[in-house]
């Protein structure tokens, strides 16, 4: 397929935002995508293959605009010019690929294939003398693509495609043009297992959809992890989970996948990233202490004081997300164990449709705990006193809580999902203020007085799971360090966007709109009914959405996608659980 095939779509999904358009549009294209389909979903998501190959282009903005000045003899300044008049590289690229009078005699149409392959060229060298090579590819793709063309190509370089379809989009356009739609949450369940756009799309090509259903864990590739639910009281969660349930203590640490395979131990975190090399000392122990031929653990990796035994906080570890550490000096200060509490796959077997107290007896048979790794304590009850002093003493001993785990026939291992199969019991839903949100940056307006030149308040969205679209929940302006906010216009620069994002729905209309990216954890007050919010908009009364009153920043939670973001059913769901607690006491006064 020739590559301006590619260009015209991405034109079109440009000049839409809404959702059903944007799969209607993608399907179109892959319909027609033959060999190419595995390079246009990966390039459709600005990337040349799934996250955890950790394959990254590496080329500075800097290195473009030195091969768009030597291209097109124009000085770096004033390449830098039109840059800053446009605000946007792949603008620029292609207002200087205009004006390059040579380049007609040349000008061809390129093939999807060839520009991957350069761009595979640009991202697979590194280190000293990648500079020229990587320039050379570029420039390449500068002087033989058309106008239109190298927009993309140099968005796709520098991170900043943003066509606003997150990989759900994707899987849907891909139902619409290969499969059915009786299939869709099949074949979701096979990405959570498997999150490769381009794997799962070339299996629906070919019509393998025995492969897309039989699709379980596999060892060394990264799944997307179970999740919880949350209830504010024991007896509801006792009832939610129908009588005797397990509970754990809640860890509050690093998320945690331990993928082996032989001699190969690989590890990855709730994002999909690859960590093995954060955490050296995990995959040593690992490797002192079991033996089996392969194997999948779910758990929480929490630091630890090693004089007292004491579980640490968890910003300890977060430190280590993103360095490499020697195994000699920082892990040794800051010893970790990894809690595991469930196992998908033992020996070349998957275990994910066992029940999970069958799982957690194989964890039992086969995970011998040491001082690196244990399992997570545990308890199966139905006694809420006894359920209750549980919960103290995970408090007591460092944890958040608890978490309550559904042992039925049917408490199966559900990748990505968020159900009621688990459901979280924290500290903080004993007291007034409700759980903390994670939400996302979608805007930010101005700051006035004291707050002059930087920012005053960011728009912050949820995330609707069902429409896969944000919504406006509230506007945070506390919590934040006068150093934090002297950042902020710094740290979301490159995310400033022209116009309202794709998938975004907001009344509000802020300064400046930021394409959805960032999630932060904020705590409130109080949820209320709002005029002004799209969150659960014309849900709870008509014509109004809910907001969260007087919320402050807590942290920057660089661990989760925007899709990660508390969601509009949550919301709604914590705002009945607001609704009952306020009406239990006002009959109790
Ligand atoms: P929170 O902000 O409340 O930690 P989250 O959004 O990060 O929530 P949730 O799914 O809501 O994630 O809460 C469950 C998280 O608790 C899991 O992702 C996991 O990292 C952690 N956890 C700690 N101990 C356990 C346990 N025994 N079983 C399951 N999850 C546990």
């Amino acid at each position: 397929m020739e590559f301006s095939e590619v260009t015209s779509t991405f034109s079109e999904m440009e000049n839409t935002t809404k959702r059903l358009e944007l799969t209607r549009i993608l399907a179109n294209l892959l319909k027609k995508a033959n060999n190419d389909l595995k390079f246009i979903v990966y390039l459709v998501q600005g990337k040349l293959a799934p996250d955890f190959e950790g394959i990254e282009f590496g080329m500075s903005d800097k290195l473009i605009i030195k091969s768009l000045s030597s291209v097109s003899g124009l000085s770096d300044e004033e390449v830098n010019k039109i840059f800053y008049k446009t605000g946007d590289l792949g603008t620029t690229a292609m207002e200087i690929s205009k004006n390059i009078s040579q380049k007609s005699l040349f000008n061809e149409d390129l093939t999807v294939n060839y520009v991957y392959s350069k761009l595979m060229e640009i991202a697979k060298f590194s280190g000293h003398g990648s500079i020229k090579t990587k320039m050379d590819s570029y420039m390449d793709l500068l002087m033989n693509s058309k106008p239109d063309d190298i927009k993309y190509i140099t968005r796709i370089i520098t991170g900043k495609l943003r066509l606003g379809v997150a990989d759900s989009t994707i899987l849907d356009s891909l139902v619409s043009a290969f499969s059915d739609k009786k299939y869709a949450d099949i074949i979701e369940n096979a990405y959570n297992f498997h999150p490769d756009i381009g794997y799962i799309a070339e299996l629906l090509q070919s019509g393998n959809i025995d492969a897309i259903k039989n699709m379980g864990p596999e060892p060394l590739i990264p799944f997307k992890v179970m999740l919880a639910e949350r209830l504010k009281s024991l007896a509801d969660i006792k009832d939610k989970m129908g009588g005797r349930a397990a509970y754990e203590y809640k860890y509050d640490g690093l998320r945690t996948e331990l993928h082996q395979k032989g001699s190969e131990v690989k590890i990855f975190s709730r994002g999909l990233e690859e960590t093995t090399q954060n955490f050296p000392d995990i995959v040593k122990n690992f490797k002192d202490s079991f033996h089996f031929e392969s194997c999948i653990l779910d758990g929480e990796s929490v630091p630890y004081n090693p004089d007292t035994g004491e579980l640490m906080p968890f910003q300890i570890v977060s430190q280590r997300r993103g360095r490499k550490y020697d195994l000699t000096e920082k892990t040794s200060e800051i010893p970790i164990v990894m809690f595991i509490f469930d196992i998908l796959y033992l020996n070349g077997k998957s275990l994910i449709n066992l029940p999970y107290p069958e799982r957690r007896k194989i964890l039992e048979e086969n995970v011998k705990e040491n001082e690196y790794f244990k399992l997570a304590t545990r308890i199966e009850s139905d006694d809420e006193n006894e359920i209750m002093k549980f919960f103290e003493k995970s408090i007591e001993d460092g944890c958040e809580g608890i978490v309550s785990k559904n042992i039925s026939e049917d408490s199966v291992y559900r990748a990505g999902a968020r159900g009621w199969l688990w459901i979280k019991f924290k500290r903080d839903y004993q007291q007034e203020i409700s759980d903390s949100f994670d939400l996302v940056v979608v805007g930010a307006f101005n700051g006035h007085g004291r707050r002059k030149g930087t920012y005053g308040a960011l728009l912050l969205a949820c995330y609707n799971e069902k429409k896969d679209s944000f919504e406006t929940f509230t506007k945070l302006g506390s919590g934040f360090t006068d150093e934090m906010l002297s950042e902020l216009p710094g740290i979301f620069k490159s995310l400033i966007v022209d116009k309202k994002p794709a998938r975004l729905d907001s009344t509000m209309i802020p300064d400046y709109w930021i394409y959805p990216s960032k999630v932060v954890e904020v705590k409130g007050a109080e949820i209320t009914v709002s005029p002004v919010h799209t969150c659960a908009y014309n849900i709870i009364e008509k014509g109004s959405g809910l907001a969260l009153r007087f919320p402050r920043l807590i942290k920057f939670r660089d661990d989760k996608n925007p899709e990660d973001a508390t969601t509009t059913e949550e919301i709604i769901e914590m705002y009945k659980m607001q609704k009952k607690t306020i009406n239990t006491k006002e009959k109790e006064d």
